[in-house]
């Protein structure tokens, strides 16, 4: 094993990780001030959504990124995953409200 290999190791990783929380919470801050239509450019599997909570207690409709559905509609949607979304669904980029 060389010097390179050992820093890439889970240290590496969980580097690479907070690297991309702090892009993703960037972008999120970013995404709250953009027209509607501009938002929503992720797709669901590329953040691993799904229809059912994650097992800490969050949920999309604790999310900070969460649109509640306009009168009328049957979905939510969210600021940055395209597509209908389940006040119970969960992805892998959920954001706390502040
Ligand atoms: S958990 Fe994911 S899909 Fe649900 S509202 Fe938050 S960012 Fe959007």
């Amino acid at each position: 094993m060389n010097e390179t290999s050992k820093t890439a190791g889970p240290a590496g990783s969980r580097r690479g990780l907070l690297h991309l929380a702090a892009c993703l919470s960037g972008a999120a801050l970013c995404v709250a001030a953009m027209p509607q239509a501009q938002a929503a450019a992720l797709s669901k599997a590329s953040v691993g959504y799904r229809d059912i909570p994650s097992d800490k207690g969050k949920v999309c409709a604790n999310c900070a990124l969460f649109i509640l559905p306009a009168q009328g509609a049957a979905h939510a949607r969210c600021k940055l995953v395209a597509g209908p979304i389940s006040p119970a669904g969960w992805c892998q980029i959920w954001t706390p409200r502040s």
